[in-house]
């Protein structure tokens, strides 16, 4: 669907790395935080509002920002964490609309309009989205809602922090008309300065400059795009992001692993990282993909398509030492990775599961309805814990069965590096 009578909204969590930081360790909160590169010739990944009271910037050197907020808190980014938040964040979006498409960890647009009859209109979705979060992962997201999707990443910037900003229906242009031109995508400081040139400050001077004279500063072409994006002419849908539909990680070891025993134990801690992902994520996939990259850098992977979607750890794990099975374990490998994808379609989870229950309960056959609630119902608990103390504090009772548990290694809270 494209054009007017969409409802578009934009997500940006707030100084998201940092955010997180002091999530995870209140002695940071209220204190300026500032995530960034290794040494001093990294740059900044982002900075509370603490630091940016000081000036401080993403993409400014971490030198510079050394100087301008002595007293901060510098910390390596923690990538992994990051992604487990954005995952869960994404899933709740998911709750919402399955036309969901990440910009980044921290950002995405949501197209909606087919969801207001369900969930209310955009500001209500955007509201309960904010509220959801913050209830959920202790994180603030501002956002923007619009008709397009420029008005409504724009909307979300003018709000920030903890923003909420409406476009009313129609209003894209008078909305845009006062902003600054470089607000436009695609202008930047070359095009600014030949737009002013030529006396336009504002996208509503873009649009009121006869087109000719446009054209014969920038070409026909991006003067025709610019003037009608300035009037809020924005045809871009909202699509989802294709390489986002796998889950799944890989991790290279600090020694070569040999032997099948050993590499178990590693795809074991694979399995249920990944699952428990997918399940914040809200997404089963019926394709698990096992990768092992061997000490002399030869890579294989093995892949298999399920009977039916999966979030199941013990399953995905199963399924990965199948495929390991496959391949050669008595060699050196450097590298091990498990991945999910082949995720079901729109309806979700939900979906699925209700058919699964019903063809099981035409069948007559084992197990029931009841029993596989159970399981979910566990693995939700076990999902919360492993979130709240780390997710080696955890293990499926069938796995410790499997004497798999005892192997764990102990657990200890993933701390700064
Ligand atoms: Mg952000």
């Amino acid at each position: 669907m494209t054009g007017p009578g969409r409802t578009i909204v934009h997500l940006d969590l707030d100084a998201f790395y940092a955010s997180v930081e002091q999530l995870d360790d209140p002695s940071l909160r209220g204190r300026p935080v500032i995530v960034g590169g290794p040494s001093n010739r990294g740059v900044v990944c982002a900075a509370s509002y603490e630091a940016r009271r000081f000036g401080v910037r993403s993409a400014m050197p971490t030198s510079q920002a050394r100087r301008l907020c002595p007293d901060g808190v510098f910390l390596h980014p923690r990538f992994g964490r990051y992604g487990e938040l954005s995952d869960r964040v994404f899933g709740l979006y998911r709750r919402y609309t399955p036309l969901v498409e990440p910009l980044s960890l921290d950002e995405a647009f949501l197209d909606v309009t087919a969801s207001r009859a369900l969930h209310g209109d955009g500001p209500s979705i955007a509201a309960r989205i904010k509220r959801e979060v913050r209830a959920e992962t202790g994180l603030v997201v501002s956002a923007g809602v619009a008709e397009v999707k420029l008005a409504a990443k724009i909307a979300t910037d003018l709000g920030k922090p903890d923003g909420l900003v409406v476009v009313p229906p129609g209003g894209v242009a008078a909305f845009l008309a006062p902003l600054p031109v470089g607000r436009l995508w695609g202008v930047g400081g070359v095009t600014e300065a030949t737009l002013r040139r030529l006396g336009v400050v504002t996208i509503g001077d873009l649009v009121r400059l006869p087109e000719t004279a446009v054209s014969a500063a920038l070409g026909a072409d991006r003067a025709r795009g610019l003037r009608a994006l300035g009037r809020g002419e924005d045809e871009r849908e909202v699509v989802p992001d294709e390489a986002a539909r796998s889950v799944g990680g890989e991790e290279t070891f600090e020694t070569d692993l040999v032997g099948e025993t050993a590499l178990a134990r590693a795809l074991l801690l694979q399995a249920g990282r990944v699952g428990r992902r997918l399940r914040a994520a809200g997404l089963r996939g019926r394709i698990v993909t096992l990768k092992v990259k061997y000490a002399d850098f030869t890579l294989v992977t093995r892949r298999v398509t399920l009977e039916g979607p999966t979030d199941d750890d013990r399953l995905i794990y199963r399924t990965a030492r199948d495929l390991l099975a496959r391949i050669e374990a008595g060699r050196p490998v450097r590298l091990a990775g498990v991945t999910v994808s082949g995720f079901e379609e729109e309806d979700g989870a939900e979906a699925g599961q209700l058919d699964l229950f019903a063809a099981r309960a035409e069948a007559g056959s084992a197990p029931a309805p009841a029993s596989e609630a159970r399981r979910r119902a566990l693995q939700a608990a076990l999902d919360k814990l492993a979130d709240k103390y780390g997710e080696r504090t955890v293990a499926p009772a069938d796995l410790a069965d499997q004497g798999e548990a005892e192997r764990w290694p102990v657990h200890r809270r993933r701390d700064r590096e």
